[in-house]
């Protein structure tokens, strides 16, 4: 049984998603073009971690590309994606505890080393099991987030260094504002990394590879690539707005539903919850069976759109488990396809769109798409 609201997730789209990204850092590279880290964390952006994990994996090794890495949050994300077959290897991006090491080394997944007291328990961890594991050092250049600060390493370095049962592989940061050209954070970040690159060497650091772009920074500054990338929702087939590139990417998700009922309403009269809309004139509304526990934000109310028979309706009522939105004039009967996120026919609901529409981002638009949605998938 599927439910009829639904969303449909196009692992093809994602390659070809994947393709592009590969072929536009292999246009821009100087020598050889930065390895692609996938970020999957959060479900991969609610589109399902393991179908997109193993998908990517299919598309690496049809083109025996290098095989990209895959990142997640944390530990329990990247167990999950072992347990589904995932053999690429996962950095986890997110903070250690202490009590959950085991998964890293049982299910042979990348940490983060974000400060010095995950170091020594790392180290600690890995000498109790006799191996050496590898890692990824976490750098805050100015997110004020995970990562040994910037302008301390020459006291906080040298310790990870010398720890006997680490083996740093690469050094990494975040950008917090790459998708905003006004905004000087950005590039007071990538020069700040560019100093953690220079002290890094002078305190004997040698052979890493080096990160820092996400989806916006890969867009926008080509001196942000290194040695690998991080994209995460351009893989989805969206750019992080206001960046809008000229790339063909495929929207992966789209969600669709049906029209469970029409009826007509009177000048005066209220729909949803608080009264907060009111018809001005008379009009036929329909009902749609997607609400905000599905992940359609209240916000959407007045503000959103949605596709029926091609036509762009107005939401005007968002409440738990549906939605009302306004058909005047528009051929819509019960049991027509109702489009909230992708396309129909020549038209397309955008996750950028509907996030500029209620001042998020869209990375929360995808996350949010509840779990009594069942996905499907095309491949
Ligand atoms: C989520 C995340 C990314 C990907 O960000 P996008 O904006 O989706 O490209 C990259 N790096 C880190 C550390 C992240 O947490």
């Amino acid at each position: 049984m599927v439910r009829p609201t639904h969303a449909v997730v196009d692992l093809d789209g994602l390659a070809v998603n994947y393709r592009t990204i590969r072929a536009l850092l292999e246009a821009g590279a100087v020598g050889s073009a930065p390895r692609i880290i996938a970020v999957i964390k959060a479900n991969a952006y609610g589109h399902g971690a393991a179908r997109v994990a193993r998908a990517l994996e299919r598309e690496a090794d049809a083109r025996s590309a290098l095989p990209p890495m895959l990142a997640c949050a944390d530990i329990e994300e990247g167990v999950e994606l072992r347990a589904a077959g995932v053999k690429a290897p996962i950095l986890v991006f997110g903070a250690l505890s202490v009590s959950d090491l085991d998964g890293v080394f049982a299910h042979d997944l990348t940490p983060t080393v974000s400060s010095p007291f995950a170091a020594r328990a790392l180290d600690q961890a890995a000498a109790a099991r006799d191996v050496r594991l590898r890692v990824h050092l976490k750098i805050d250049t100015g997110m004020n987030r995970f990562g040994f600060r910037h302008d301390n390493l020459r006291a906080t370095l040298p310790a990870v260094l010398r720890s006997p049962h680490l083996v740093v592989e690469a050094v990494y940061t975040h950008f917090g504002t790459a998708e905003d050209r006004a905004h000087p954070l950005f590039e007071r970040q990538r020069t700040r990394f560019e100093a953690v690159r220079a002290a890094a060497a002078e305190l004997g650091l040698a052979g890493v590879w080096w990160h820092a772009a996400n989806s916006a920074a890969l867009l926008r500054d080509r001196r942000t690539w290194y040695d690998a990338v991080r994209p995460g929702l351009l893989l989805y087939g969206v750019a992080p707005p206001p960046l809008d590139p000229d790339l063909r990417l495929r929207p992966v998700m789209s969600l669709r539903s049906r029209v469970v009922a029409v009826k007509g309403m009177r000048p005066g009269e209220t729909a949803g919850y608080g009264g907060c809309f009111v018809a001005d004139r008379p009009l036929r509304v329909a009902l749609v069976p997607a609400g905000y526990a599905d992940g359609l934000d209240l916000r959407l109310a007045g503000r959103g759109t949605v596709l029926v028979g091609g036509v762009r309706t107005s939401i005007l009522a968002v409440s738990m488990d549906s939605m009302v939105v306004d058909v005047t004039g528009v051929d819509a009967d019960p049991g027509d396809e109702v489009v909230l996120l992708g396309p129909q026919k020549a038209d397309l609901i955008a996750a950028r769109d509907v996030a500029v529409a209620i001042g998020t981002v869209p990375h929360e638009i995808l996350c949010r798409i509840g779990t009594r949605i069942e996905r499907t998938y095309n491949s």
